[in-house]
């Protein structure tokens, strides 16, 4: 019987190869004159080309990104666009640029149009991050969620294979979290089985070509309806773990979702049935933590913690920190098993259920 309550966020979305050729009139859209763009020092060029495109509205280039969103980047762009007098700003790349974009909204209420070049999908969610002191501060807030979005593929094509691919699991992630979600509900469950089957034919398609314009557009396509999934319900298990990975062993964000969400979906497994049927029916499979593993294997990511930097002995503090303040998960979080999660995930086994 259904019971749910749905609630959505409004942003523009626009999708296809070329559309960053758009960002002019989307600007105008907004009844914005003056757009600063911010990359990361990596992208520059591509911001360049986004300024271009803008010719008179180019308020200049910020390609002061930085993973995490140090508070001292954050304050620098926003003195960067108040002295341009911006009254816009365009992020081209992926979590790190978007990220800046939205540490400026929070405090300007500057309107944001992202074009996101990887598959996090940070451009869909009104969560933002910024890093102070060591810590990471992370909050919701509707005026940081990009007004409108560009996906366009060829942005993504020069993506490299093995980024493409932790960054597209960190996607498939929020989607089957979102299945088993406290708060879910029949849309993003619709869009959370559709993201997961679109990103692993665009993935499997990536690895065979990697610059197909098919296989991109099919990742793309997915990794916005992961970021709406992700933008609209609660996260469970798996987050916390990558959160408390992240956060205390500085582990390499994508890379640590890639290696752990077969094992915290084997830990759920039999406490969310239908979200497992509807994983392994997008993955074309009968188990939905094998056959993530399995895709994993297939297209040659890291498949342990110990790969990525874990020591074994940090496994008992990993294991408490992800006990303190546990997120809402359909299976209660108990020690021991979820100490023999972290031990299979550090030495890269299967997963068990
Ligand atoms: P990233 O933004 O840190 O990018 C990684 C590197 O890849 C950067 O050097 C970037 O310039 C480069 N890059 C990006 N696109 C490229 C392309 N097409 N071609 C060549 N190089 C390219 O990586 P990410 O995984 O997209 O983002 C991770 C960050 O985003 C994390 O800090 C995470 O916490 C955050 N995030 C936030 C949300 C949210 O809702 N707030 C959601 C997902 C991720």
């Amino acid at each position: 019987m259904y019971e749910f309550t749905y609630t959505t966020h409004a942003a523009r979305v626009v999708f296809g190869a070329g559309s960053m050729n758009l960002v002019q009139q989307e600007v105008e859209a907004l009844g914005a004159r003056r757009a600063i763009v911010l990359c990361t020092p990596q992208q520059r060029e591509q911001a360049e080309a986004v300024a271009a495109l803008l010719g008179p509205q180019s308020a200049g280039v910020f390609d002061g990104a930085q993973m995490h969103v140090p508070i001292e980047n954050a304050r620098r762009a926003r003195e960067f666009a108040k002295e341009a007098g911006a009254d816009c700003a365009v992020a081209i790349g992926g979590g790190s640029t978007i990220g800046l974009g939205k540490a400026i909204a929070l405090e300007s209420s500057l309107p944001i149009i992202a074009i996101p070049t990887t598959y996090a999908g940070s451009e869909m969610t009104p969560i933002f991050g910024i890093t102070e002191d060591g810590l990471k501060r992370t909050g919701r807030d509707a005026k940081v969620l990009p007004k409108t979005v560009l996906y366009d593929p060829e942005l993504s094509a020069g993506l490299p294979a093995q980024l493409s691919f932790v960054s597209g699991l960190n996607a498939i992630a929020h989607a089957a979290e979102g299945l088993y979600a406290k708060d879910g509900n029949p849309v993003m469950a619709l869009m959370a089985e559709e993201g997961i089957r679109s990103l692993a034919k665009g993935l499997r398609d990536i690895n065979k070509r990697h610059r197909n314009m098919e296989a991109r557009s099919d990742a793309l396509y997915g990794a916005w309806l992961c970021g709406m999934v992700l933008g609209n319900v609660g996260m469970a298990l798996h987050h916390k773990l990558c959160h408390t990975l992240g956060g205390t062993f500085n582990l390499p964000h994508a890379e640590t979702h890639a290696i752990v969400l077969p094992h915290a979906l084997a830990y759920n497994s039999t406490a969310a049935e239908d979200a497992m049927l509807r994983i392994a029916r997008a993955l074309d499979t009968t188990n939905a933590a094998q056959g993530l593993y399995d895709l994993s294997r297939e297209l040659g990511v890291p498949a342990s913690l110990a790969e990525i930097g874990l020591r074994e002995e940090d496994l008992d503090r990993a294991c408490e920190v992800a006990m303190s303040n546990p997120y809402w998960n359909p299976r209660a979080i108990e020690a021991a098993p979820l100490r023999e999660l972290l031990q299979r995930a550090w030495a890269g086994h299967p997963p068990r259920e």
